[in-house]
């Protein structure tokens, strides 16, 4: 299949995005796109009208998969070359992302908050252009002072403007629109067509937090802090999504909203309100996030702030950024200098750069990190990269090892820029005959034995080391427990402090004499820790069963569950005879589906965690958030959504519309007649009434 064919398969839907993923990691295809990615310099290798063609496919294809659940299988530095290639052949900088997925269409009011952005990758020229495709910012304003002086015949120095700058974050375009009341949340979705995705369902949570009471449009960049993205992959054995923006890209684009929603964080960028020609930047961006206002010609210290905002910290936890965002702020000339192509010549993205190099390999060492996940590292000949040296390279999981099937002496290309990155192109040699590098078969850490079918190869054993320090790190975290890190834990435990996991934390005030003997602890900091442990007797319930770990369960799900059930008798109906009877309380809270219930019973039934659950309740004191809030009946509804009509028809009746399934369900509500789902097959067997849409509003009227 050409490239173009399944580009238009897949805009078809003929072709589902898991199926054109693995079309292009056939050899050839992979090859072809290798070729492409690697051209230094498109102007000395001009393309033929079809290599164009099959490029131009090439990249809508991987804008469709990276819009996907499923993901670009190439990097995001491949992706760009390619894209900054078609630019310089004078093709548009392809916005019309399709998505693929079945949620309502629906057009934006407040268009211009849909663009996109013209990128540039060096800063001053004395940044050594390693590829020719890449733009320098000098040459991005000498193009606007043209067109400043085409426009109103006068020069001007944009150096000398004064410039916004904010980090680019890496995540998910979306945005919200509240007109008359009503706020609906929107995707980019195709800016050609203007038509893009309904994800209110998804993003309602976060409404309260930003709607205004008059009308407006807010854009976001919805993001995922990397600890987050993280905890998620760990709880994830059979997918790994390779960077914060997947995640959320998938969170968005589910037909039903999970407890991913739960991780989202919409950074508000900017704000436009009824006939405002151009949007502001929203306030809450300039309080809580760095900014820098500079003059355009301070270069260095663009570059400062770049470099220190490669992950942005809020809240002690990080965000990926990718480059920086420069906006001339002066209104006059926003206006003159205008937007063309869904792009505003005001404003600019620093994109930050990798440099790349070839080594050879010297083996593989395998690490097990903190929640007992074993990562294979690969250990390379030093190169030098952007003044670094460089020499062992982690390669994420088993999939990628496997995917290079490396053998001793192989060569390597690196990609550095923030993390080095291994891969492979056709200047590699490759040691005929070498021997094979093999993954590990016992866990590094405890010898156990481990399953290779796994994608993320974790130790199965509860004891491991890594995985008790892990739970113990995830403690701390998550009560905010300072100066307390995974180094600092592993040296407590090497000297017998931490025996038993998170509650030796409560004990280690008996051992403050030896701690501080411990090589860089010392008295003060011994103190310190000491005093931030003891500080978290007393906690809340959703806070305590938050932080102890347990798969798929957040803090915010805990406080869900214990605003309607209190946590004692939780701990009651675990104890029972019939754990199924906790499944059933959980479900019948708005916000539990069947999957959190399960996870929450199956943990409470291991003999293991009963003990130290026991043991850390011996210790401390639980604030019980029990509350006597009345709740409505619910109704579900699958395949469709209700319009805030409908929700307000639905409150009148005294019932209350719900995404996610309820075995105590009033009704079910689906689409059409003849719709069928697993709910409908639940509903069925629960002889739960199922109504259409359509008859649950004559119904109410
Ligand atoms: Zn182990």
């Amino acid at each position: 299949m050409t490239f173009e064919k399944m580009l238009q398969d897949l805009t078809l839907h003929a072709l589902d995005p898991q199926a054109a993923r693995q079309a292009l990691m056939e050899p050839e295809k992979r090859r072809k796109i290798q070729y492409y990615a690697n051209i230094q310099d498109i102007a000395k290798h001009p393309l033929s009208d079809a290599q164009l063609s099959e490029l131009t496919a090439i990249v809508g294809i991987l804008q469709i998969l990276e819009n996907s659940s499923v993901g670009s299988p190439i990097t995001d530095h491949a992706y760009d070359n390619m894209q900054e290639m078609l630019v310089s052949m004078g093709i548009p900088r392809l916005t019309g992302a399709v998505e693929i997925n079945d949620d309502i269409k629906v057009a934006h009011t407040y268009t211009t908050l849909r663009g996109t952005l013209t990128k540039v990758y060096y800063l001053s020229k004395e940044d050594q252009r390693v590829n020719k495709n890449r733009k320098y910012l000098d040459e991005w304003v000498e193009k606007m002072e043209a067109l400043y002086k085409a426009k109103t015949g006068l020069t001007i120095h944009l150096d000398e403007q004064e410039v916004l700058v904010q980090p680019k974050f890496d995540g998910v375009s979306c945005i919200l629109e509240v007109k008359d009341g009503v706020a609906t949340w929107i995707t980019r979705g195709d800016t050609s067509n203007n038509m893009a995705s309904d994800v209110t369902h998804i993003m309602r949570p976060f409404t309260d937090v930003f709607k205004e009471s008059r009308n407006c449009g807010i854009k976001f960049e919805v993001m995922m802090t990397e600890e987050n993205k993280d905890r998620i992959n760990t709880m994830l054995l059979d997918t790994h999504y390779k960077n914060s923006r997947q995640i959320v890209t998938a969170t968005i684009n589910a037909s039903e909203p999970d407890y991913k929603v739960d991780y989202l964080y919409p950074v508000p960028l900017r704000i436009i309100h009824p006939g405002e020609p151009v949007e502001r930047i929203h306030p809450m961006l300039m309080e809580q996030f760095p900014t820098l206002r500079c003059k355009l010609k301070d270069r260095e210290l663009i570059r400062k702030f770049g470099n220190e905002n490669r992950y942005v910290k809020h809240n002690n936890m990080r965000f990926r950024t990718d480059g920086a965002v420069i906006t001339i702020l002066d209104p006059d000339i926003q206006r003159i200098l205008g937007r063309e192509n869904d792009i505003n010549n005001f404003e600019v993205a620093y994109k930050f750069t990798e440099e790349s190099g070839y080594s050879k390999v010297k083996g593989v060492e395998f690490y097990v990190s903190e929640f007992g996940r074993v990562t294979p590292v690969l250990v390379i000949n030093d190169i030098i990269l952007k003044g670094n040296t460089i020499n062992h390279i982690t390669l994420s999981n088993k999939e990628r090892f496997d995917e290079l099937d490396l053998h001793y002496g192989d060569e390597v290309k690196v990609l550095y820029d923030i993390i080095p990155y291994v891969t492979l192109d056709e200047k590699c040699r490759r040691v005929p005959y070498g021997r094979k590098i093999e993954f590990v078969h016992h866990c590094p850490s405890c010898g156990t034995e481990l399953d290779l079918s796994q994608v993320e190869v974790q130790c199965p054993n509860p004891k491991c080391i890594s995985r008790v320090l892990g739970r113990v790190l995830n403690y701390c975290d998550t009560l905010r427990i300072q100066n307390i890190g995974y180094s600092t834990l592993d040296t407590l435990w090497v000297h017998g402090c931490l025996p038993k996991g998170i509650r030796s934390l409560y004990k280690l005030r008996k051992k403050k004499d030896l701690i501080q003997t411990l090589d860089g602890f010392g008295a003060l900091k011994t103190k310190k820790i000491i005093a931030e442990i003891e500080a978290k007797r007393r906690l809340k319930d959703y806070d305590f069963f938050g932080a102890l770990g347990i798969e798929g369960l957040s803090v915010k799900t805990f406080q869900t569950i214990f605003q309607e059930v209190p946590y004692t008798e939780v701990l009651e109906l675990a104890k029972s005879r019939n754990p199924e009877r906790l499944v059933q309380r959980l479900v019948s809270i708005r916000g539990i589906g069947e999957g959190k219930a399960r996870l929450l019973a199956n943990y409470l039934k291991e003999p293991e965690n009963k003990k130290e659950l026991q043991k850390l309740l011996e210790e401390l004191t639980i604030v019980s958030t029990y509350g006597a809030k009345t709740t409505r009946e619910r109704v579900v509804l699958t395949g469709c959504r209700p319009t805030d009509e409908d929700v307000r028809l639905l409150e009148e009746q005294g019932y209350e519309a719900s995404d996610s399934w309820s075995n105590k369900a009033k009704f079910l509500i689906i689409p059409h007649e003849g719709y069928e789902s697993s709910k409908v097959g639940k509903a069925q067997s629960l002889g739960i009434p199922i109504l259409t849409l359509q008859d649950m509003r004559k119904r109410g009227r």
